[in-house]
């Protein structure tokens, strides 16, 4: 028999593997040589209380040994002769995809306009101390696409979508810490991505994949409403019938080329605002009502949302004891993002702090079509770029005056490494964002006291939280519905929002595309 059960343990308690077993055993009741094994199945911490706790789930064994979970990689199969299917874009859709092809016998041929997680570092060294972005290597761009160079969060409410085990033992397979499978808001960390991509690259040419790095999707090749080929680089075609388009919300020109290509699209509203940075030690204070956080507990983080004037304003993608990141995918451009590294461990909470947008709040760039909510998303960082510094410097305003229009004086510290410079971003952001965001976040200041205080910085501009336009596709075969062959994927085709729902994405699209070489 095996039971669950629920046990309340203090931080200090958490590492004492013996008293940890007492106190599981202690709530079964059972006779503890009936017991055969303890095993962790869930954690999470509940700051909610005076003093925060974890709450740990155990399955526990009796009278039954406990089963070896198996392993995933062990389905695999060789597919070097097998049927082929085209992928491009080798982020967490196009990498889950190609494992799932080759769990199903076919053989995925990668194709990605960056390069492999380890030349990609040196991009972004160059953009963050010099100010320089290559449009093909980026922190969006290259192997293990936006999701690699990030915070590493795995947390995804997409429950519906897929088997969000399945992409999480797949990560662990390749190297992630195996606690992202109990731990309620798994984290893996930008200093550990890189090698657990690597290793998911591996396995892909181990069984017979390809996948080609510095290969841009410049045209598809269709005729009588069928995909028949991709070109790459402006220069290579290679023949295909069926293709998984995984490029992310930020590929501006695949938008582009498929509207010249005629392929139906949609523009989606998303959300645009700023990020915003506070010193970790004063989220610390406020969630865990410590001044000093326990070592046993994480940098702690919040959600925060609100209504403000008919739209939602919201945190997004939080980053407790990380950095703020230049996540520009073009020159002229000024993007942050956030990101952290395993540990958690710098002096600084930030978090995406964004107002959703709406088709009918850009009037004045419906003439644009599908490509509507793109051109305002690209007008809104170029305006950043122009009135800035002529470098990835980012415009920013201390929390207290961002409310009250004032220009700051001076800027708190922070972790954003181009540097920050003072500016109203009331004359930088569109005023319905603006305003929206003065509101909301003196809101947030009353659901979490502290949150509102000058010692925050606030920083422009986030706006890459989801894609501007969605490929829509039919619901059962997931294919476009006007180019047979065409499997639109991931975040960059409105799919997806994150890391495991990309992933989860990719995984159906190549169980449908498996189907439709079958058929
Ligand atoms: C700094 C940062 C931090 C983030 N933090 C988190 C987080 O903590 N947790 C989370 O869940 N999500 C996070 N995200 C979002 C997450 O990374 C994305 O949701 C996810 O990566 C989307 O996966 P995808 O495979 O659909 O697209 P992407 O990851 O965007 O991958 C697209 C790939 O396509 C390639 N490509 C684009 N155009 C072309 C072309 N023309 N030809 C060939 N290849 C092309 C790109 O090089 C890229 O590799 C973060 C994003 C950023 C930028």
């Amino acid at each position: 028999m095996i039971k669950e059960i629920e046990v309340k343990v203090l931080p200090a308690n958490m590492n004492d593997e013996a008293a940890l077993r007492q106190a599981v055993l202690k709530k079964t009741g059972f006779d503890p040589k009936r017991i055969k094994g303890v095993r962790l199945i869930r954690q999470s911490i509940d700051a909610r209380g005076a003093r925060p706790f974890f709450l740990c789930r155990f399955e526990v064994f009796v009278d039954e040994e406990p089963t070896e979970v198996p392993r995933l990689l062990d389905a695999f199969q060789q597919v070097s002769h097998r049927p082929e299917a085209v992928i491009i874009g080798a982020g967490p859709a196009g990498y889950f995809a190609a494992l799932e092809l080759i769990e199903l016998g076919v053989r995925p041929i990668i194709f990605d306009r960056g390069k492999d997680v380890r030349a990609r570092r040196r991009d972004l060294r160059a953009i963050q101390q010099f100010g320089v972005v290559d449009p093909d290597s980026n922190y969006c761009f290259g192997e293990g696409g936006a999701g690699t160079y990030s915070d590493g969060k795995l947390y995804t409410r997409s429950h519906k979508r897929g088997n969000i085990y399945k992409a999480l033992k797949l990560l662990v397979e390749h190297g992630a810490d195996p606690a992202i499978l109990i731990d309620a808001h798994p984290h893996i960390g930008s200093n550990k991505l890189p090698k657990v991509v690597a290793n998911i690259r591996e396995t892909i040419l181990q069984f017979g994949g390809e996948i080609h790095f510095e290969h841009r999707l410049t045209d598809i090749l269709i005729r009588d409403g069928r995909l028949h080929g991709v070109v790459l680089n402006g220069e290579k075609e290679f023949a295909c019938k069926a293709m998984i388009l995984a490029t992310g919300h930020s590929a501006r020109d695949i938008y582009q080329l498929l509207q010249a290509r005629g392929v139906y699209m949609e523009a989606k509203p998303f959300a645009l605002g700023v990020r915003i940075e506070h010193p970790q030690m004063l989220i610390d204070e406020i969630q865990y009502h410590q001044k000093v956080r326990e070592p046993e507990l994480p940098a702690s983080s919040y959600r925060l949302n609100c209504q403000v004037d008919g739209r939602g304003v919201y945190s997004f993608c939080m980053c407790p004891g990380g950095l703020v990141v230049p996540a520009a995918t073009a020159p002229g451009e000024i993007v942050v993002n956030g990101m952290s590294m395993s540990r958690r461990d710098s002096a600084y909470a930030n978090s995406g702090t964004v107002v959703a947008i709406e088709l009918e709040d850009i009037p004045e760039y419906h003439q644009y079509g599908a490509l509507a909510c793109l051109e305002f998303q690209k007008d809104v960082e170029q305006h950043i770029f122009q009135a800035g510094t002529g470098s990835q410097q980012a415009p920013a305003q201390r929390l207290n005056d961002f409310v009250n229009g004032r220009l700051s004086a001076n800027l708190p510290a922070t972790s954003y490494i181009p540097g920050l410079y003072s500016a109203e971003l009331s004359g930088l952001l569109p005023k319905f964002v603006y305003e929206r965001l003065q509101k909301g976040v003196q809101i947030f200041g009353k659901k979490m006291h502290g949150y509102y205080t000058q010692e925050a910085n606030v920083i422009a501009t986030e706006s890459r939280t989801s894609a501007p336009v969605k490929i829509p596709r039919n619901s059962s075969t997931f294919m476009h519905e006007g180019v047979e062959g065409l499997f639109p994927c991931g975040e960059g085709a409105g799919y997806a929002g994150g890391i495991i729902s990309a992933a989860m994405d990719g995984q159906n699209v190549a169980r449908a595309l498996a189907k439709f070489l079958q058929s």
